[in-house]
């Protein structure tokens, strides 16, 4: 049997599209979260992720797999950008997207015309950090911010919050709720940009927006591991969050460990001591291409069936939720077919499973079925 799971997939995290035709320099700065073409004379196409698109990608906009990267992007342009994202969107075979809403959302599809390429649902998630600079910049007083931003994201409707701590202060959050008196002597440290704007940095802060989101019941997506060269990597593996999953645990409200790579197999075990953690491996899935079975076979070494979504992470290019998609579902049936030619699992086994990464989890945990925002 193919042990293939080609159910449509829910997606509990990516970002909108670009909706502009893009040439060469464009195109290689959205490959990844690194900037592209190198003047040092490299070129993103020479990655696992450059491979994925030349094979994967390229028939679906009518050339031969492998086509070279001039002779791709030039098709791309041919046929511009609203039908290439519709292209790929449709053949991704998604049923619901979860979209983070916080990063660069002017230059991007909303959730509802992201779904609409495609006939799909989609939902929001909110991003802590933009809700509070948004909330400073109203000008609100450090004594009046709290409840502000509670309010905010109360009536937001987002099925769950993002935290992107990760890349402000590092991942050691603080092991309980910071005290409403710590939380105002800390916004008196945080002071606007000279363009009037707010870069919510501070452990304090940043550490209350987590515990905030937990509070409301929220589930808590928070950034894990690698993403642009603003992360300091060291302080981004996830057992940095172990006092504050430890302090968490008892409210029950789900804790998603994002992209995780290269600390994946950490953030796994996690995933097993902890009842309210979940972990994923996307960014990396489509990042590493042919390769991306390694991450997912270590990540399932420990993490429990129940604890593992699928993402794609895309960001900007629609080829990201293609090769996300595909790439996952190629992963989890080599490894799955591997158990299965072992006599380690049943082939009723091996369905459930795949039922339960690639949709059911995410519907479960973030009540999809029953929930358009926070109780
Ligand atoms: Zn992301």
């Amino acid at each position: 049997m193919s042990a293939t799971p080609t159910s449509p997939l829910v997606d509990h995290h990516c970002h909108g599209l670009v909706t502009t035709d893009l040439d060469r320099a464009g195109f290689e700065s959205l490959m990844n979260e690194s900037t592209g073409p190198s003047p040092l004379g490299t070129t993103l196409f020479d990655s696992m992720l450059g491979l994925a698109i030349r094979r994967w990608c390229a028939p679906v906009l009518d050339l031969e797999a492998h086509a070279p990267a001039e002779d791709y992007l030039a098709r791309r342009r041919e046929l511009g950008a609203a039908e290439v994202n519709r292209r790929f969107v449709v053949e991704a075979g998604i049923a619901v997207f979860l979209v983070d809403t916080g990063l660069t959302p002017d230059l991007l599809t909303s959730p509802e015309e992201l779904a609409s390429l495609c006939g799909a649902e989609s939902r929001e998630v909110v991003r802590l950090e933009a809700v509070a600079a948004d909330v400073l910049a109203d000008g609100t007083p450090p004594g009046e911010f709290a409840e502000r931003v509670r309010e905010r994201l109360r009536t937001s409707g987002a099925v769950a919050a993002k935290s992107i701590a990760a890349y402000r202060v590092g991942l050691r959050l603080p092991a309980r709720a910071p005290a409403a008196d710590e939380l105002v002597a800390a916004l008196y440290d945080l002071s606007p940009s000279p363009a009037g704007g707010f870069r919510v940095a501070h452990p304090v802060v940043n550490g209350w927006l987590a515990w905030t989101a937990v509070d409301l019941g929220m589930p808590l997506q928070l950034h894990v591991g690698y993403g642009d060269s603003d992360v300091d990597l060291a302080e981004c593996d996830p057992l940095c969050l172990t006092r504050f999953l430890r302090a968490t645990e008892e409210r029950g409200v789900p804790v998603m460990l994002l992209h995780n790579y290269p600390f994946h197999r950490n953030a796994a075990y996690l995933a097993q001591v902890f009842d309210h953690v979940f972990v994923d491996v996307g960014l990396a899935t489509h990042n590493s291409g042919a390769l991306s079975v390694a991450p997912l076979r270590e990540a399932l070494e420990l993490a429990p069936f129940g604890k593992f979504l699928f993402s794609s992470d895309a960001y900007g290019l629609a080829e990201l939720y293609l090769l996300g998609a595909l790439l996952f579902r190629r992963g989890l049936a080599e490894v799955l077919s591997g158990l299965l030619d072992g006599g380690d699992v049943t082939t009723a086994d091996v369905e459930r499973i795949a039922r339960l990464l690639g949709s059911e989890n995410a519907r479960r945990a973030y009540r999809l079925e029953d929930a358009r925002g926070p109780a």
